[in-house]
């Protein structure tokens, strides 16, 4: 199962391996696993695969407990950080990398399933879906995924990042809400503005991944 952080070509920033070298993003990645290796069934693989899809950093999770971290340096998927990763944000790279790291983990974590299983959402941008090559259903699960994928990484910020995560984590909304228009499947941003952040963020003794399904499992299913 194949899921996208950037999985659309749009914006094209000024990112390639040369301001962004592919280490600096594979030792910000293999920092993230360690902090949030005790959230997942296996400790992942993180592997630099040449792909010919337009994202650079992506999940393949296995429903054994698997999970593969890739990071693609694919020139045209390398200027995809250029979306996010801008002139004017620089100081904050890679806290930004980390939050992206931290959102491809949340696409290994076992509460990820049992989010989609459990909670149902009502989204008017996902009907009318069919036609699209996916079906509602689909697209449903898709957007449950990113979702839960993108409140570990607003958890992360908030946990891991410092002074610094409560910026990542109103940027990484922001963001989100920018490119909602672009694919109803990756559109989390309204979601997201609904979350109880206190929830999520309130115990830090408490598993992350629990922290958010829990926040998740809290927040009204319908934007109808
Ligand atoms: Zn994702």
């Amino acid at each position: 199962m194949l899921s996208f952080l950037l999985s659309l070509a749009f914006g094209l920033g000024h990112i390639d391996t040369d301001n962004l070298p592919v280490d600096r993003v594979m030792r910000v990645v293999q920092e993230v696993k360690t902090q949030l290796v005790q959230e997942l069934p296996q400790a992942p693989s993180v592997v630099i695969m040449e792909r010919a899809e337009p994202t650079p950093l992506g999940a393949i999770s296995y429903l054994s407990g698997r999970c593969v971290i890739f990071i693609n340096p694919n020139p045209q998927a390398w200027a995809q950080w250029g979306r996010f990763l801008k002139s004017d944000n620089q100081a904050q790279w890679d806290q930004i990398l980390a939050a992206s790291a931290a959102h491809e983990m949340g696409h290994c974590m076992r509460e990820n399933r049992e989010f989609v299983a459990q909670v149902q959402l009502q989204d008017p941008q996902l009907r009318g879906f069919s036609g699209t090559g996916l079906s509602a259903a689909r697209a449903e699960v898709v957007l449950k995924q990113e979702l839960f994928a993108d409140t570990v990484a607003l958890a992360y910020a908030n946990r891991y990042l410092g002074e610094q995560g409560a910026s990542v984590m109103q940027w990484l909304i922001e963001t989100r809400e920018k490119y909602d228009q672009n694919d109803p499947t990756h559109a989390t941003g309204r979601w997201l503005r609904t979350l109880d952040l206190g929830k999520l963020t309130g115990d830090s003794t408490q598993p992350l991944s629990k922290a958010v399904l829990q926040t998740l499992k809290a927040m009204p299913t319908n934007q109808g």
